[in-house]
């Protein structure tokens, strides 16, 4: 797995020739997008966005997007849901 996250390439881009799982579509292009996730409702915004620079999958018929989460973002997300579980059960 390569250090550099914005050059990570999700599995599912791997699999060869994709369908769309929306509309059946073989018209997908691989781009590349920014994305701040957030976790809901009032304790999130406590919480800071985790930027993902991810590999995004787009159906150009039907405009259904599928991304990959870079490993080192990914981490981040599960030890802050882990915290926030934590501190729900509080
Ligand atoms: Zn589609």
């Amino acid at each position: 797995m390569t250090t550099d996250a914005r050059a990570e390439r999700p599995r599912f881009l791997d699999r060869g020739a994709l369908t769309c799982e929306s509309c059946g579509s073989h018209n997908q292009s691989e781009l590349t997008a920014e994305v701040a996730i957030h976790f809901p409702g009032l304790k999130g915004i406590k919480k800071p966005p985790v930027w993902v620079f991810p590999k995004l999958l787009v159906c150009l018929d039907c405009g259904r997007a599928v991304l990959g989460v870079p490993e080192k973002e990914l981490r981040i997300l599960t030890v802050l849901a882990k915290a926030e579980t934590e501190e729900s059960l509080c």
